[in-house]
């Protein structure tokens, strides 16, 4: 294999593996090593994939994992001290801010760890319901997932006392009609808050990846039928994606430019 290998091999043989060879081993495979000092083969040591993820193993686990089973380690397990850092960490990936507020993670994957949702209820659920992605918020935001989002819309239009009109039906011919989340008659603007099914097929609630993909097919032309009667009738049309509501408040700005664009 590579120099590196053979320069462990031979350390291996004669004594202690020198802490820089340790580390740049690690970070060939991709890892992070998080210790300042390498103390022996056995000794268990901190390590940061590219995802944030961490883990604690021993290099001479380290070593076999990778040149034997080439794959990842568990992000999530009964002997991953940084379980919970990793479970929020995997949530946070798919931008919600729900946190876990176990302390440890210790009882197995279809244990109901408690966890506090980004609207402020707390609500249970394993790791299991947690990572085939069912379960990332609490029940009622689940539910009414995107009226959560309009609801802080709804707030920031009433605030700054811009007249809308919430849910607003227009017929494209006799029998078919779209359904705009806000439209604000003095701007001739509408205002689409997009959840993450307008983007890509979610399987939330548990459904099969082919129902998602057959949802998404739907909103896919449900959005162009949007876009089209926007455009023919001259009306300016702002999607906020689901994304602007996670991470600071980029959705008031984009409320905000409406106003000021005018
Ligand atoms: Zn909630």
């Amino acid at each position: 294999m590579s120099e590196l290998y053979y320069l462990l091999q031979k350390s291996c043989m004669s004594k202690k593996l020198k802490y820089e060879d340790v580390k740049e081993y690690i970070n060939r495979y991709g890892y992070e090593l998080l210790e300042d000092t390498y103390i022996s083969n056995g000794k268990n040591m901190k390590i940061l994939d590219s995802d944030g993820y961490l883990y604690s193993v021993t290099f001479g686990n380290f070593k076999d994992y990778m040149e034997n089973c080439h794959k990842k380690f568990d992000i999530v397990n009964n002997f991953n001290p940084y379980s919970i850092h990793n479970i929020n960490n995997f949530i946070q990936s798919f931008g919600y801010n729900t946190i876990v507020l176990d302390n440890e993670y210790c009882h197995g994957s279809k244990y109901k760890l408690n966890l506090l949702c980004e609207c402020g209820e707390t609500f249970k659920a394993s790791w299991d319901k947690i990572r085939n992605r069912g379960k990332m918020v609490c029940p009622r935001c689940l539910r009414t997932r995107e009226s959560y989002n309009e609801k802080k819309v709804r707030q920031v239009l009433s605030d700054s006392h811009i007249n809308f009109i919430q849910e607003k039906r227009e017929y494209i011919n006799h029998d078919t009609y779209v359904v705009f989340d806000f439209y604000l008659p003095e701007y001739r603007t509408v205002i689409e808050v997009n959840g993450e099914q307008h983007y890509h097929p979610v399987t939330f609630g548990g459904i099969s990846l082919k129902k998602a993909v057959e949802k998404f097919n739907k909103q896919v032309i449900m959005d162009e039928k949007k876009d089209k009667y926007c455009s023919n009738n001259n009306i300016n049309l702002i999607k906020i994606p689901y994304w602007e509501f996670k991470k600071g408040n980029k959705y008031i700005e984009r409320i905000n430019n409406i106003i000021r664009e005018d």
